[in-house]
């Protein structure tokens, strides 16, 4: 799989730490609200793991599963909820858990359905951010890294399905999609 990275942005080890950093600020904005962490599956596994590590607060996991990539390297712009949550979201604090935000259809989508379903507030915690790549205005709170307009993978994050289990966060060689 490394011969199909072009350059290594994040490491294991600068990904952790900046989860740490992160999840001890929302430690201190979340302190008594019993927050649920909200993961979009699959890509923020890795990252909502460890960031609930060094959350030492009360918190709930969740997750759902939208779609708006379907399988290429372009945001298609309609997304798809393809699983829904299984608890009532009425009057709780939701912190989405995201593994990147591009376009910003995908959040845009799921925070308007989370408000409309009565919750009390919801913000983003982004491992990583690409405001280039952005369509329509979405602000993440809580951001990881900032990176350019790149096709990246591995931390949570696929090509195809693949490459979601890389170690670190490296921009996939073009000659690997545009096969
Ligand atoms: P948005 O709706 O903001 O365009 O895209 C959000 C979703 O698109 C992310 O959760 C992720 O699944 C996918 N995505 C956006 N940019 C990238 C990227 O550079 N690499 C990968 N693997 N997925 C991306």
């Amino acid at each position: 799989m490394r011969n199909d990275i072009k350059e290594i942005l994040f490491t294991t080890e600068q990904i952790e730490d900046k989860a740490a950093q992160l999840a001890k600020q929302l430690e201190v904005d979340y302190q008594d609200k019993k927050p649920i962490l909200l993961g979009l599956l699959k890509g923020s596994i890795p990252f909502i793991g460890d960031l609930m590590k060094h959350m030492n607060i009360p918190i709930q996991i969740e997750f759902m599963d939208v779609s708006s990539y379907h399988g290429g390297t372009t945001s298609s712009g309609q997304v798809k909820i393809l699983k829904d949550l299984d608890i009532s979201v009425e009057n709780r604090h939701i912190i989405i858990v995201e593994d990147i935000v591009d376009t910003g259809f995908t959040l845009t989508k799921v925070i308007a359905l989370l408000k409309h379903r009565g919750a009390a507030s919801v913000e983003v915690v982004t491992m990583l951010d690409k405001p280039e790549g952005r369509i329509v205005e979405m602000e993440p709170k809580y951001i990881g890294f900032t990176i350019p307009k790149a096709f990246v993978v591995g931390y949570g994050l696929d090509y195809d399905e693949y490459y979601r289990n890389l170690p670190y966060v490296g921009i996939l060689k073009e000659e690997v999609y545009m096969k």
